[in-house]
């Protein structure tokens, strides 16, 4: 049976995008006489809030989508990804990383797109270099992804080959990351279809790493192109609700 989900951030209101996505993932799941849930991904507590939560809910049961499921947030379920985290710890699949953001956009020689990827700078750092820059900074951990190519089917752009990264798994004050956090949630929610924006598309491959690392399915992905402005620009927050 297919389980679908939709998986918005409540730092706003939804715009036609975010409409478009949410729509695309219900529609998918009801045609296969599936589930779908929704779940708030509301990690960065600063920029969050249950008020843009209850508003996007309105927002979606006003186009017909409704949740099967009582929605969770992802605030309230920070013991499952450090469980999580300590699993890929003890298995060697992270590395203490101690660099500011500053020095990571210093260091990376190429830009990616809109993302700067790691330089892995603190990939290899030997014992003692670990402890004297402890004695500075918490570091965040990273995942170590051995820079392995993952190929998977997307139900829209074919078959996608890529690289898993060296994504954060942990900030570096114990808030858990996004990509950590997704795919615990994905796993444990029994998600086996997901449907979201194609800005997305580049970190699918860490994340299917982290399902094997934890020894998780992988589900099947539906990445959407974004709706753009007439400029050609993405829709963001700034283009106001509808
Ligand atoms: N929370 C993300 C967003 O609002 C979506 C993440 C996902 O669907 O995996 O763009």
């Amino acid at each position: 049976m297919t389980t679908g989900r939709f998986a918005p951030s409540p730092t706003g209101a939804l715009h036609l995008g975010n409409l478009r996505t949410a729509l695309a993932a219900f529609l998918s799941a009801r045609k296969n006489e599936g589930e779908f849930i929704v779940r708030f991904e509301d990690l960065d507590r600063i920029t969050s809030s249950a008020e843009h939560a209850a508003h996007q809910l309105s927002d979606l049961a006003a186009i017909g989508i409704v949740s099967d499921a009582i929605p969770v947030f992802q605030s309230d379920r920070f013991d499952l990804y450090r469980s999580a985290l300590t699993q890929l710890i003890s298995r060697g699949h992270t590395y203490e990383c101690f660099c500011s953001r500053r020095e990571i956009t210093e260091a990376a020689s190429a830009p990616h797109g809109a993302t700067v990827l790691y330089p892995g700078t603190c990939r290899n750092l030997t014992q003692k270099e670990k402890v004297e820059r402890r004695q500075g900074r918490k570091p965040a951990i990273r995942l170590k992804s051995s820079a392995n190519l993952i190929t998977f089917t997307d139900m829209i752009h074919g078959l996608v080959s890529g690289v898993a990264h060296d994504v954060v798994l942990c900030r570096n004050d114990g808030v858990p990351a996004y990509n950590l956090a997704v795919v615990v949630d994905d796993a444990a929610q029994g998600i086996t279809e997901v449907v979201r924006g194609d800005d997305l598309l580049d970190v699918t491959p860490s994340q299917i790493l982290l399902q094997h690392f934890l020894t998780l399915p992988t589900p099947t992905y539906m990445h959407v192109p974004l709706m753009r402005d007439p400029d050609g620009e993405r829709l963001a927050k700034r283009h106001k609700d509808i």
